[in-house]
């Protein structure tokens, strides 16, 4: 059985709590597309973990975690990441982590070169992590990057290395006037954190096919939104690769596969990290409220996100994008502050009524049609069945799942483990 766990919206929609949750009855996990630029949040009995690289399966001992071919890894990262979970209790070995040869590797050139067209842009940015992702994106599609693989061929990443790094230097001098990054710093940084992880890498194609033929369960865990898709995103506010389901066999390894489940990972509420429209924006103290209610400050970055309300012409198109087959909706604790709960119904594009999600300049000029649902009034984070649930809290989830046509089968009411109720 092959599912994908995807986000709806713009990202952060609770994807690692969810794929944590799900992952009990999964043999392997992947993550098959983006870098560290992405902040899972996992709280068990071990603790609290964010995860950027690793999948979100690494914290059960005995579930096999696989980072895809689609993905673009920073190796210092990775080997800090990996640091932490182990002084945090976790195991990690070869046995139940599988890195792709295929895999791009995230120079730390690539990093600079992301912050220095930021600051290029000033008051235009694009609102970027800083951590080189569409940097490193460009690159591999220019076929100039470096593979995990190549890490196992020393003479091969050396000279590989220099003509890259030889070209790359042009843009980082020549464009931005910066300093040139020099080859022997490079190789040993290389060395330094490659070497802990050779015995990780490995065609994870292979190891694939085989699982599936012994009838395994594989999960492949998606970062970011639906939104974020660089083809069908809010582009050019996008990420820089496929945060679609359908793209998790082919960033993990197995591209002739189809997938048996989607389960859209879809948030009460609306949040938005970084730069582009987001139409159902809040301001001012009920946004500010909101965000303290959900504790909308970014898993990888620290930053306050945008908040809104819970979007039905965004959310419907996320859930066509994804092919959802199920939802999971999540965080919807935290609207039982609220007496009336506001939900964007659809949008106005200069002076006509869409239901439709625009794209371009539309979007950009899109308002928000907003009607308001009652609020429950008192906590439901104990609840654990959909009957405990207050009338109106049943009310709206009912609601949302009929304007986005998708069964929602999870209901998530708080961070933990076991605040979940099954539908
Ligand atoms: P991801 O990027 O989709 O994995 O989501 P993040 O981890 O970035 O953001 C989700 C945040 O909400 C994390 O801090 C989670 O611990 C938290 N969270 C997840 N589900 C729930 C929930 O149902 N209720 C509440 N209150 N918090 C949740
Ligand atoms: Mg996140």
């Amino acid at each position: 059985m092959l599912t994908s766990v995807v986000g709806i919206n713009w990202g952060d929609e609770g994807k690692g709590r969810m794929v944590d949750l799900l992952s009990e009855q999964q043999d392997i996990v992947c993550r098959y597309q983006g870098g560290n630029n992405a902040g899972h949040t996992v709280v068990n009995h071990l603790g609290k973990f964010i995860l950027n690289l690793l999948p979100s399966g690494i914290l059960r001992p005995e579930v096999v975690n696989v980072m895809g071919n689609g993905m673009v890894i920073d190796i210092a990262h990775l080997c800090g990441e990996i640091g932490r979970l182990r002084e945090g209790g976790v195991t990690i070995t070869p046995e139940h982590l599988k890195i792709s040869d295929k895999a791009v590797i995230c120079m730390p050139y690539n990093v600079a070169q992301d912050c220095l067209e930021e600051e290029r842009l000033k008051d235009a940015k694009y609102g970027s992590t800083r951590r080189g992702i569409a940097p490193i994106y460009g690159d591999k599609y220019l076929k100039k990057a470096l593979r995990m693989g190549d890490l196992k061929q020393p003479e091969a990443l050396k000279k590989n290395l220099k003509n890259i790094l030889e070209w790359k230097n042009l843009t980082i001098t020549g464009v931005y006037g910066a300093k040139p990054f020099a080859y022997d710093e490079m190789l040993a940084w290389l060395e330094k954190y490659g070497t802990p992880l050779l015995d990780y890498i490995c065609d994870t194609g292979v190891y694939l096919e085989e699982a599936i033929g012994q009838g395994k369960n594989i999960m492949f865990e998606a970062q970011l939104g639906a939104l974020r898709d660089i083809d069908f995103g809010i582009y050019p506010y996008t990420s820089s690769s496929s945060t679609i389901a359908a793209y998790g066999p082919i960033g993990a390894g197995i591209p002739g596969h189809g997938l048996d489940r989607v389960l859209g990972i879809m948030k009460a509420y609306s949040t938005c990290v970084g730069e582009g429209p987001f139409t159902a924006e809040m301001f001012g103290d009920e946004a500010e409220e909101l965000r303290k209610a959900g504790g909308e400050y970014g898993a990888a970055t620290g930053r306050p996100r945008r908040v809104g309300g819970f979007d039905v012409v965004a959310s419907k198109y996320g859930v066509w994008v994804q092919g959802a087959t199920e939802l999971a909706l999540t965080k919807m604790d935290v609207l039982s502050y609220l007496d009336k709960i506001p939900v964007v119904v659809s949008y106005d594009v200069n002076g006509k009524t869409v239901h439709a999600f625009p794209m371009g300049q539309d979007l950009t000029d899109a308002k928000p049609n907003v009607e308001y649902l009652d609020g429950w009034g008192t906590d439901i984070s104990g609840c654990r069945k959909f009957e405990d649930l207050p009338e109106n809290a049943q009310k709206y989830v009912k609601y949302i799942e009929q304007a986005v046509n998708c069964p929602i089968t999870y209901i998530s009411v708080g961070a933990e483990r076991e605040q979940i109720i099954v539908l």
